[in-house]
């Protein structure tokens, strides 16, 4: 079975959250992202694999040839959205507006998206009207719903499927996560990817296969720079973006050479499953 590979592509700095790494504070940052995806395209290209990149519409304005060399290389272009805020700290106006300008951006570089992944996982119980406002944008596919605490809802589905909106249908497709110690873990993306090892990752992945289901993992391109920049953030944060960076190149390697991945499009037309309505 295929599994799906997704990459946020956004710089190091861009922390929901976190005042001091405002948007005014974003020119003046090093900016590390053409590098550091370049280096997530050659991983691709190495491992024979091909993925979903989720890039940030401030990013496709600054390196146009960068997203038009993700398609070229035969990569799926999804949108981030423009200015890496949560959709429910946006509000749905303004999610809508940012949404249109991410897509303008990422169409102007020759990709016009029709999939869709929030900052920080933020459509939740506190902005489910974003998937209309998705739909209504002409996208028909989303990843930003995470079914773990805090930033999710553990009650959210595991596996692809169709949710309805008022403007049409959207595929919800969740990141994975497996039980432990009677918590649901975020085992496909950030602190609990970069921490496990991939024998691991893989039994987890192998078991979601069995059960019918594609794996979905996701990666960011700073999560990969063999220099980091670092700044001050809250604990929680800096668990999130700083904890087990080392070595995590790779130990993604040994993940993408021993299973076999797509991008979402491809993953889900070629696999026998097959999304239900919800
Ligand atoms: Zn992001």
């Amino acid at each position: 079975m295929l599994n799906a590979l997704t990459i946020d592509v956004e710089e190091w700095f861009h922390i929901c959250g976190v005042p001091s790494l405002g948007r005014a504070a974003w020119d003046q940052l090093p900016s590390r992202v053409e590098r550091t995806t370049r280096m997530v395209l050659d991983l691709c290209d190495r491992t024979n694999t091909r993925a979903t990149f989720f890039v940030l519409g401030w990013v496709a304005e600054r390196w146009p040839q960068l997203v038009a060399d993700i398609a070229a290389a035969g990569h799926q272009v999804g949108s981030h959205g423009f200015v890496h805020d949560r959709a429910y700290d946006l509000g749905e106006r303004r999610f809508t507006e940012d949404v249109r300008a991410s897509i303008a951006a990422i169409e102007a570089t020759g990709s016009r998206p029709t999939c869709f992944r929030a900052p920080e996982w933020s459509i939740n119980g506190r902005s489910m009207w974003a998937l209309d406002a998705l739909a209504r944008e002409r996208m028909t596919l989303d990843a930003s719903m995470a079914p773990v605490r805090i930033v999710g809802d553990v009650r959210f589905p595991r596996t692809p499927h169709v949710r309805t909106t008022a403007a049409g249908p959207v595929t919800e497709v969740p990141p994975l996560v497996t039980d432990r110690f009677g918590q649901v873990m975020p085992i496909g993306w950030g602190w609990a990817l970069r921490s496990s090892t991939p024998s691991t990752v893989l039994r987890t992945i192998e078991k979601a296969n069995q059960a019918g289901a594609p794996a979905v993992l996701t990666v960011h391109p700073w999560e990969i720079d063999p220099d980091p920049p670092h700044v001050a953030l809250p604990a929680r944060l800096r668990f999130a973006h700083y904890y087990r960076l080392q070595g995590f190149a790779g130990r993604l390697r040994q993940i993408l050479e021993s299973a076999r991945f797509e991008s979402i499009d491809a993953c889900l037309s070629s696999s026998a499953f097959l999304p239900s309505a919800s």
